[in-house]
């Protein structure tokens, strides 16, 4: 069995052409997707994609992939609060710490802006010790979801991995998600 990364419901697995479907999946239009929040696994000898579900977790652990709003940025770090677990709503209100990035070879030169106060944010938990939620942005797919200009308030939209505002052309720098501008579930 090859352990893969987490998959959220609907999330393309593969084609039944190649795989067989297997357990907490669904096919639609020839393709294997997720129907719920878990673990995707390949079982190579039965050629089948299962999905093990994971199990709802009352507070983020390791691991887990998170979504919440940024609430204050420091010099080393970020704090945001948590809305999603793995894709599940969580009103608990945890926050965290996003640690920032180490940058090489770049001294002197001005920090890099990567959020905002009020981004919408996807992380990873790296650490829960001593009851403090240390997340990560490193990551073609963490970083800025979904962001406001923060000249005119207007929602961006991403060109070139930068942040574009179509009301008033403003341009910032951000640490952006691939998939910037995806819709999340509420
Ligand atoms: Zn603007």
């Amino acid at each position: 069995m090859e352990e893969k990364k987490l998959v959220v419901p609907g999330e393309k697995l593969g084609v039944i052409e190649e795989v067989y479907p297997g357990d907490s999946t669904y096919t639609s239009d020839g393709l294997i997707r997720a129907l719920r929040i878990g673990k995707a696994v390949y079982k190579k000898e039965e050629r089948e994609m299962t999905v093990v579900p994971t199990k709802i977790n009352l507070i983020p652990i390791e691991g887990d992939v998170v979504i919440g709003q940024i609430e204050a940025v420091q010099s080393n770090s970020m704090t945001m609060s948590i809305d999603y677990i793995n894709g599940e709503r969580s009103r608990k209100r945890f926050s965290g710490v996003i640690l920032i990035p180490r940058e090489q070879g770049q001294r002197g030169r001005q920090r890099k802006t990567h959020c905002k106060v009020g981004d919408i944010v996807r992380a990873s938990v790296i650490s829960t010790t001593n009851a403090m939620i240390q997340m990560t942005i490193q990551g073609s797919e963490y970083g800025v979801i979904h962001a406001e200009c923060s000249i005119c308030g207007g929602k961006a939209v991403m060109v070139a991995s930068k942040l574009n505002c179509p009301a008033c052309g403003n341009i910032e720098e951000r640490t952006l998600a691939e998939d910037y501008g995806v819709q999340i579930n509420s």
